[in-house]
């Protein structure tokens, strides 16, 4: 499989689509998601071409994991969730339910969540 271009996700990084920013800097942009599964719904992306979850951990280097990852707890203590609570999700792949083929971490919270598996 490889990176399709034309993804929304890669139209956002280039600036061609708007999006509602919580957190940037060199590697990670973060901002919410149009179609808001709880109060607090925030899309965590890397700025570089990794299709999913496996794609990243698999070729991203280290440093970089690292940092994103690091990134998504930064930014779930920025939106005050720790003490509440919180979850986060990348679904892979067709039977994951991954509708945009750009690696997307979800982080949501704000409410108490229902079970999903
Ligand atoms: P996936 O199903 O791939 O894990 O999640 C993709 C997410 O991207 C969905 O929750 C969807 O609402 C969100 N999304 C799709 N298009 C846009 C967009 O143009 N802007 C924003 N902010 N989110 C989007």
């Amino acid at each position: 499989m490889t990176y399709d271009f034309n993804n929304i996700f890669a139209k956002i990084l280039r600036g061609e689509i708007s999006c509602n920013k919580v957190y940037e800097d060199n590697k990670v942009l973060a901002f919410y998601d149009i179609n808001p599964q709880a109060p607090a719904h925030v899309l965590v992306i890397p700025k570089k071409d990794y299709i999913n979850f496996h794609d990243f951990v698999e070729n991203a280097p280290a440093d970089l994991i690292q940092h994103f990852f690091k990134t998504v707890a930064k930014i779930s203590q920025d939106l005050n969730l720790i003490e509440t609570g919180y979850r986060i999700i990348s679904n892979c792949g067709n039977n994951g339910g991954q509708e945009v083929p750009h690696f997307h971490v979800h982080l949501c919270g704000g409410k108490k969540l229902g079970k999903i598996c």
